[in-house]
């Protein structure tokens, strides 16, 4: 066995851990940080301020937190935040980096990537989101090689040859915060960030089409976008039940008869499609992005081409030849917490072993 590593973990600057604006980061973070201990790593994590994480040691820093980047535009420039959050994380980075071997970036934004070169320690960056910026792919696509780690193939396709260099991860997640639910309620589900690149509209498109209720979980990032989409479809029953705890949320995600994911961006992964396989839910899937990868099309639900709302209507009268129970196998099988922490082990071992 090899010797156990300390590890720290800098989180995204757009929120503090908890208060969901990290989206799937998020999550993401603390199984990560779990499954690292579960290997005997030394594992903190440097976050905003007000951040809650049980089980690992926080160091929480103030400051202003950071644009979302998929709100900013292909072209824009990296955002200069006075009192940046960012800056101070980094900064507290420099300063304690003698304390560990490596460090986990999980910002999505250009200053880890500049100060990597800078430090002693490697700093290995798994990258939470597709291309979305011209600076930020130079920055993503000219890191040391085998630094950059992605969630999906799909994902790693959107920075072009460079892309062929990442580690892909997947994800993972405690199995045991996710009841496997072996029959459900008939209504349809929606889960995420309620924010246009979600897709919202066309999973309304598809309830009213179906005529099945949807409920829709998620942080309320944007009201006024909630509101029009609803009002664009009057036909369809949808009902928002918040952003609840992990297992709160799967207790409700279970009782879906289907997940639609429908995003309008290259979704990196997409977190709720593999905590509903988990709960035994089947997925309805758009061919754009991770849950095309995460659902096996006919196995553990279905895989329409992008924007096909007729096509994922048609699926959702499928859905029951879906063997719930093999839903909740594939999720036990590819994203359980352990097996992530394993693959993330072996990805931090070639970057320690990569650097002179
Ligand atoms: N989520 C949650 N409570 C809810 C609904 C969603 O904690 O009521 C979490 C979910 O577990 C997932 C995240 O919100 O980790 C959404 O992440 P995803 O990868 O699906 O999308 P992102 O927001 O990163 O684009």
């Amino acid at each position: 066995m090899s010797a156990p590593l300390r590890i720290l973990i800098a989180s995204t600057p757009v929120g503090p851990l908890g208060s969901g604006a990290g989206g799937g980061v998020e999550l993401t973070l603390s199984n990560l940080a779990a499954g690292l201990r579960g290997l005997g790593h030394g594992v903190e994590v440097v976050a905003p301020a007000g951040s809650v994480l049980s089980g690992a040691l926080v160091h929480g820093i103030p400051g202003r937190l950071q644009p979302q980047m998929q709100t900013l535009g292909r072209a824009a420039e990296a955002p200069l935040v006075a009192d940046a959050v960012l800056a101070g994380m980094w900064h507290w980075v420099g300063e304690q980096q003698g304390r560990f071997d490596a460090v986990i970036n999980m910002a999505y934004d250009a200053l880890p990537f500049e100060l990597g070169p800078t430090l002693s320690i490697p700093v290995a960056h798994w990258v939470s989101m597709g291309s979305l910026n011209v600076a930020m792919d130079r920055l993503i696509t000219a890191a040391p090689a085998g630094t950059v780690a992605v969630h999906s193939r799909a994902q790693a396709r959107t920075f072009g040859p460079a892309g062929e260099g990442f580690c892909v991860l997947g994800n993972g997640f405690d199995m045991g915060q996710y009841a496997f639910s072996p029959g459900h309620d008939g209504v349809l589900g929606f889960a995420g960030r309620i924010a246009p690149e979600k897709g919202l509209e066309d999973a309304l498109a598809i309830a009213a089409r179906t005529g099945k209720p949807l409920k829709a979980w998620g942080l309320m990032q944007d009201a006024a976008y909630w509101q029009a989409a609803c009002a664009d479809a009057p036909r369809a029953q949808v009902s928002y039940e918040g952003f609840l705890p992990t297992a709160a949320f799967a207790q409700g995600l279970g009782r879906c008869q289907g997940l639609l994911m429908t995003p309008k961006w290259e979704e990196a992964f997409g977190n709720v499609a593999a905590e509903a396989l988990a709960c035994g839910v089947p997925v309805v899937a758009y061919a754009r992005g991770g849950p095309a990868e995460i659902t096996l099309d006919g196995v553990t639900g279905f895989v329409v081409p992008a924007d096909d709302i007729n096509g994922a209507a048609a699926a959702v009268g499928r859905l029951d030849a879906i063997d719930r129970r093999a839903c909740r196998s594939r999720a036990e099988a590819e994203y359980g917490a352990p097996a992530l922490a394993r693959r993330v082990d072996a990805w931090l071992r070639r970057v320690l072993a990569g650097r002179p």
